[in-house]
Parts: structure tokens; C-alpha cells; sequence
């Protein structure tokens, strides 16, 4: 008899878990997953849906998250199913539920479909996967970790998802600050041993910032919120589902003519009542490939100049915390700062966070008892600390982009080498890809990716042995 099939998927979040349902459900060969996983608390939910605040929304309506592309619905009937009875909350297409229970979605359905596997045997590892060596002549890799033993694999599924965001102190800053400088908003509880009056920092404006401000208001905070960044731009609200037909007459292969044509959609999908929203949601399939077609110069100019309303276009916000927001801004605890860190000391009233405020250029400061960092993930891999990445980008093994996005990868998700080639067996899923795809991180795009590698695998593995 021959020995299985062995695929190891590095990373056991949403797009891990997504990618071994994937392969469950469609390997008709002997095969094993292993799903690898450093952080218990994170299998099956990685960063995003096993978070401690007390307000966690998604960011996506229920009816919007499925982790099928040939079962939209299926998310939301799984809510309406399990969880609106039991909990009285009352659910439709358009609601922004608990990422807790997404992150239960997931682990209900990686459960289900190792158990109807004829096939395919899933094991789960707790461990950090730190290296990976091959060997040409049984064209398998050895997986490395930290606290285990070695493992073997035929084929390897990157899915290592968002890196904790980049400090923008010194070593010897957050050295000072202690427990009262939060480095990973995705970590640890951010709020321990906060006091109801300390006043809070929140670095970054975007959607994290959003669910820790609003998780204060949730648990009576009565000190003051501070949010900072360089622009001072808040995510805009979601508007609720409108179907729309993104039309492309011409595929745009620089930046203005990209702009045309989402110009020219909103335009017509404002003749027809239909929000801009909605516009930029009907835009994602075609988003990655416009992405790829754009020249180098395109590339860097959008990231240079436009990245930032993007961001607040692209990554919104669900209208109750748009709604949570502005009323703690009217009361006045809650203050959005444009400006620049400068330098920080700390004294007996706590830190003492120094910045040049943005346009006026004026030096201002604020005093705080807790800095939480909320910059977005990082996506320097030399610098993250994952010593898996470090050694693969040390020996050539991935290529950091140009742009400073993530590393190369190939249409397929192939993990591309030093020297242009593929890392043969090998693909990455989820926020890995951003350089190649741009638009790779959400639920949508990560479905996607793992059906087509599973697909892919399966129609080569699947087949009669000739
Ligand atoms: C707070 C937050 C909220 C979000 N909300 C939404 C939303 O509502 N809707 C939506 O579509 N998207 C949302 N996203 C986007 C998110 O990127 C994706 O939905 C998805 O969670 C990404 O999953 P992932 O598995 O790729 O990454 P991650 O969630 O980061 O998971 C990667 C996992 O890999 C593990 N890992 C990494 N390296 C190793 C290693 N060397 N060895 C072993 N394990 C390793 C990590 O511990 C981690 O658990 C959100 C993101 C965040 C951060």
C-alpha cells in the first residue's frame, strides 16, 4: 500500500482552516493534513475571530461571509441556525455579528469535514514552524519547529496570515513603558489592569482602532481615548447590501484609467440609487487582476498617494460603530489626532507621548497611561519576528517584494524563490499574497484562493497512477 499523501498547512486561522475543509472535501487519494498551529487559542480563528474585546463585530455583514463561493448563504444560515435562537440577538443579511461565532463557523465546519472524509485524515500541531528543508530525491520537505520534533510533507500550504503591526518605539522605549505599552492588539487582553480613569493611546485610525475605542465605551471607560495617525482618517460606514454589475468596457493598465473606470461605475450605480459601497464591494473580483495589469509606476503611485483613502473606502466600519464613534467624540472622550510621533518620556502622570501635529507642523504631546498599537499588520517579513520567515527569506527560499508588501508569489499562490522560480509544492493563502493580488485578506478572496488550490492539487493528486 502506499503511504499517504502529506500536506502540511502552516497556520491554522481562517484561511488554514478554510484550506484544509477544502482539501477534505475534495482529496478522493490516501492523504494526511497536518494543520499547524503555534497558538492554541488561535486554531481555527487565527488573529481576527478569537479576540477577548468586548465589542468585535465583523467587519463584513453575515451575509457576506460564507467560506463557500458556491454557498453565499451558508454563514448566514449557520447564524440564523445556532446561534439567533440561543442568544435573542436578532440576525439579518446586513448584520455585523460576533467574530467569536464566525470563529466557531469555522471550527463546526473543519469538524464536519474531517469526519466525512473517506480519505483524507487531518491531525492538528500545536507548534511554531521555524524551517523547512528538502530533499530532492523523495521530493518531500522537512518541517522544523521549535518545541517538537521534525515532520515530513509532500506539499506545503502557507497560511501565516497577519504579522502583529510594527512598533514605531525604540527597543528601549517599550522596554520602559512595560505592560503599559500594548505592541499586538491581537494578543493578549490590550485593557488588563487598566483603571476606569487612565487615559488611552490608541496608535493607528483604522478598524482595530475602532473595536478597542468602542470596547472601552462598552465596558464604561471614563478616561480619555486618543487616537492618532499620520492622517487622521477614520473608515468609512457600510451601507447595506445592493446588488451591482461592476462593468469593465476596458481593462485599465495604469493608475488613472483604474480610476476612470471605478468613477464610471459609481456614476452609473448613482443613477440607479445604488450606493458607492456597494461599488467598491461589486469591484473586488476584478480588484486583484486590475492589481497585477497595473505597471510598477502605477503601483507606486497609488500606494504613494492614494493608498490612504483606500483604506477608509475599502476597509469600513459597520454603521453601530460609525454611530458609537461619533457619540464619544461629542461627548469629548474620544479625540482623533493627525500627526507624528516624535519622542516619548515617561514620568509620575505617566507616558508622555510627543508628536508634530499634521499641516501646522506644531509640537504637541499627550499624557497617557497605556499606548495600544493598532498600526495595521506588518508586512516586512525581515522584521516581524517569525524566525520561519527570516530563515526562508535568509536562504532564498521567498523573495521580499518591491513594495515592500509581503514576498512574491505566483499566479497560483506559488511561493516564488530568490531567483524567479517556483518553491516547488508550495503555496501561500490569505494576506501572504498581498503583493501579487493586493486585494487577498479578507474572507471573500481567502475562500476563493483555498478552493483553487484545493482544486488544483486535487485534480493532479486525484488522478490514476500512471
Ligand atoms: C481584527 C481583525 C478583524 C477582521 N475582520 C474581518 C471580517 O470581519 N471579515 C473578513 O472577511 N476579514 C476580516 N479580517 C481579515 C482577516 O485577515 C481574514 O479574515 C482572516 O482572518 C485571515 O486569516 P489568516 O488565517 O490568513 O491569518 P491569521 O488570522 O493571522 O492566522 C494565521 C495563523 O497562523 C499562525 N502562524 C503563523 N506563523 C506560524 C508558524 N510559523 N507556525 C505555526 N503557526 C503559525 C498564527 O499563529 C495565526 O493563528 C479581520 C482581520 C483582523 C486582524
Amino acid at each position: 500500500m502506499s503511504a499517504p499523501i502529506k500536506i502540511a498547512i502552516i497556520g491554522g486561522g481562517a484561511s488554514g482552516t478554510i484550506s484544509a475543509i477544502q482539501l477534505l472535501s475534495r482529496l478522493e487519494v490516501k492523504a494526511k493534513i497536518f494543520l499547524i498551529e503555534k497558538n492554541k487559542e488561535a486554531l481555527f480563528r487565527g488573529a481576527a475571530y478569537a479576540n477577548q474585546l468586548a465589542y468585535e463585530p465583523l467587519n463584513v455583514q453575515a451575509g457576506r461571509m460564507s467560506i463557500y463561493n458556491h454557498l453565499p448563504d451558508d454563514f448566514y444560515d449557520w447564524v440564523k441556525a445556532k446561534k439567533e435562537s440561543s442568544t435573542g440577538v436578532a440576525v439579518s443579511k446586513d448584520t455585523f455579528v460576533s467574530r467569536r461565532w464566525f470563529g466557531d463557523y469555522l471550527t463546526e465546519n473543519f469538524v464536519k469535514a474531517k469526519k466525512h472524509s473517506k480519505t483524507t485524515e487531518a491531525e492538528i500541531i500545536h507548534a511554531a514552524c521555524e524551517d523547512l528543508a528538502y530533499d530532492a530525491s523523495s521530493n518531500q520537505y522537512t518541517l522544523s519547529f521549535k518545541d517538537r520534533e521534525h515532520l515530513s510533507a509532500d506539499c506545503l500550504v502557507f497560511a501565516c496570515g497577519n504579522e502583529p503591526p510594527s512598533d514605531i518605539f525604540s527597543r528601549a522605549e517599550t522596554e520602559a513603558m512595560g505592560d503599559n505599552y500594548i505592541s499586538n492588539p491581537w494578543g493578549t487582553n490590550p485593557f488588563e489592569e487598566l483603571k476606569e480613569t487612565d487615559d488611552v493611546l490608541i496608535i493607528g485610525t483604522g478598524l482595530t482602532m475602532i473595536d478597542h475605542a468602542v470596547s472601552l465605551q462598552k465596558q464604561n471607560h471614563k478616561g480619555k481615548i486618543y487616537c492618532i495617525s499620520r492622517n487622521g482618517y477614520l473608515p468609512l460606514p457600510h451601507t447595506d447590501i445592493q446588488h451591482f454589475a461592476f462593468d469593465i468596457t476596458k481593462e485599465p493598465t495604469e493608475l488613472k484609467e483604474a480610476l476612470d473606470v471605478l468613477n464610471q461605475n459609481i456614476t452609473t450605480a448613482k443613477a440607479q440609487n445604488i450606493t458607492w459601497q456597494n461599488v467598491m464591494d461589486a469591484m473586488r473580483p476584478h480588484t486583484s487582476r486590475i492589481w497585477k495589469q497595473m505597471s510598477l509606476k502605477s503601483k507606486k503611485l497609488f500606494l504613494e498617494k492614494l493608498r490612504k483613502y483606500w483604506e477608509i473606502h475599502r476597509h469600513r466600519m459597520p454603521l453601530p460603530s460609525a454611530i458609537a464613534i461619533e457619540q464619544m467624540q461629542s461627548t469629548g472622550q474620544l479625540k482623533i489626532v493627525a500627526g507624528y510621533y516624535q519622542s516619548l518620556q515617561l514620568n509620575n502622570e505617566g507616558i508622555i507621548f510627543n508628536y508634530v501635529s499634521k499641516g501646522v507642523k506644531q509640537k504637541c504631546s499627550l499624557t497617557v497611561n497605556r499606548i495600544i498599537n493598532c498600526t495595521g499588520p506588518s508586512s516586512d517579513y525581515y522584521k516581524t519576528g517569525s524566525v520561519l520567515f527570516k530563515n526562508l527569506l535568509d536562504k532564498g527560499w521567498m523573495k521580499q517584494d518591491s513594495l515592500k508588501l509581503g514576498i512574491e508569489t505566483g499566479s497560483n499562490g506559488e511561493i516564488i524563490k530568490n531567483n524567479g522560480t517556483v518553491l516547488q509544492n508550495t503555496f501561500a493563502i490569505g494576506p501572504l499574497r498581498k503583493a501579487a493580488e493586493w486585494e487577498t485578506i479578507a474572507v471573500r478572496e481567502i475562500r476563493t484562493q483555498a478552493e483553487g488550490v484545493a482544486i488544483l492539487l486535487s485534480s493532479y493528486l486525484n488522478r490514476p497512477a500512471e
